[in-house]
């Protein structure tokens, strides 16, 4: 193998770019060419693909986003624009593709090792912790980080008002980052998509807590079981008292990443390359206990993450 590329693709997640840092510089140092795709697949299909040096990626790995920027490709999901792609990695004698990105994006980068016989490896990027045999993904730290520090600032102003805030977080179908960012920051109540919300009771925990004294009130909500808008209805004319609502959105995406989200990209943009090297192919470099390893592509997607129930438990004994 001469030359590979590496691209990053869907939503971006913060330690991209160090991952994409660790591809280039120990591919290079591998005696490789490494090529960079911008803009995901649809760069790829408007051949936006250019050499990349060790200098090239020199001070990016405190950086948010992602220096090749990403993209949606909706087109992807066909056939026959994947094999319009593995045409154009010919053309470019680029003999195998590091993918960064989500589900959907690991999704296209196994179709096109099936269809295409294009080596490929994929490393998961995505805040949500929602993909299957890894411990971690990368950027999923820096946003807990983001989430907890907003919060403790809403707590802050909570307690001087005596109101209850709903925040709303990301995770579309897991409560991971709620849970947790809950679970560390203390809050009264966390609705995720996994465990079924039943308002009557939770407004009635609200209240008993407030008996007792209580004067701050966070509810974190995972944007994939209810908008916070609908949890402040359920809630205010039940509790009584003043409900203040705050959607995080895409502040969680940004930011530079954490020494651990640093540190889990580097490793996984080594291990990617080994892996191209080692002739591996439709694989997704994983954290599992502590050990970067390589899971095949097809089991990791046909699995379905599940949210450690222990971690809900945790929080509900402790708040
Ligand atoms: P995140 O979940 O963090 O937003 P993602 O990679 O899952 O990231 P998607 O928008 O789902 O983000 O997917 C990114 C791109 O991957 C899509 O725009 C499309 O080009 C490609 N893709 C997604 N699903 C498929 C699929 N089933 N087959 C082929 N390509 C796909």
């Amino acid at each position: 193998m001469k030359r590979i590329a590496v691209m990053t693709s869907g939503g971006d997640s913060p330690g991209m770019n160090a991952a994409i840092r660790a591809v280039v510089r120990y591919g290079i140092k591998s005696g490789l060419e490494v090529y960079g795709i911008r803009r995901g697949y649809a760069g790829l299909l408007d051949e936006d693909i250019e050499p990349m040096t060790f200098a090239s990626v020199g001070g990016i790995m405190e950086k948010g986003g992602t220096i090749l920027r990403s993209s949606r490709c909706p087109e992807f999901v066909r056939k026959e624009t994947r094999a319009e792609a593995a045409k154009i990695l010919k053309k470019h004698g680029i003999e195998g593709l590091v993918v960064i990105g989500g589900e959907g994006s690991l999704h296209g980068a196994m179709f096109l090792e099936e269809e295409q016989k294009i080596p490929v490896v994929g490393i998961p990027g995505t805040i949500d912790n929602d993909i299957a045999m890894t411990d971690m993904s990368i950027g999923v730290d820096t946003c807990l980080n983001t989430v907890v520090d907003a919060i403790q600032k809403l707590k802050d102003t909570a307690s001087s008002h005596e109101r209850a805030f709903i925040v709303e977080v990301m995770g579309r179908s897991s409560g991971y980052i709620a849970t947790v960012s809950g679970l560390v920051t203390g809050a009264e109540a966390i609705i995720i998509p996994e465990v079924p919300v039943n308002y009557e009771e939770l407004a009635n925990k609200l209240l008993e807590e407030r008996e007792r004294g209580k004067i701050n009130c966070i509810v974190v909500v995972a944007e994939g079981a209810a908008s916070a808008y609908t949890v402040a209805r359920h809630l205010e004319y039940r509790i009584g008292y003043e409900t203040r609502i705050t959607i995080l959105g895409h502040i969680q995406r940004g930011g530079s990443p954490t020494a651990f989200d640093r540190l889990l990209a580097s490793r996984m943009g080594v291990a990617a390359v080994e892996a191209l090297m080692r002739g591996e192919s439709s694989v997704m470099t994983a954290l599992q206990g502590g050990k970067i390893t390589t899971v095949k592509l097809d089991e990791v997607l046909k699995e379905k993450k599940r949210l450690d129930m222990e971690l809900v438990k945790l929080a509900g004994i402790l708040s």
